[in-house]
């Protein structure tokens, strides 16, 4: 039994990585820690991906901004709002959902 993604006519074996797991890696890039197999799949990631490759760059300006910090120097309020950031951009709505609620 085995499932594959639609619309992946010819996927890659495991080079295929998703939005959460770029987003994870960027840790491990800035710092260049990363597996060359992995930094390939990464990259080949943010060339069709411009949420990620925006998000590199706002992670990347915020540690020039921070000066030499790490990831886990940074505090909890900005990781989260640069997590948040990404996930808006991928689930952007096109209505308020909060606007728009039937009343049943
Ligand atoms: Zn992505």
């Amino acid at each position: 039994m085995e499932q594959k993604p639609p619309g992946c006519a010819s996927a890659s074996s495991t080079d295929d990585l998703t939005c959460q797991q770029v987003t994870a890696l960027l840790v491990e890039y800035v710092n260049d820690t990363l597996t060359p197999e992995t930094m390939r799949a990464f990259q080949e990631h943010l060339r069709d991906c411009a949420d990620c490759l925006a998000y590199l760059r706002t992670y990347r300006a915020t540690i020039r901004a921070l000066g030499t910090v790490r990831y886990e120097d940074i505090p909890a309020a900005l990781q989260d709002r640069l997590l948040s950031f990404l996930h808006t951009r991928l689930t952007r709505a096109p209505q308020s959902f909060l606007d728009g609620r039937d009343p049943g």
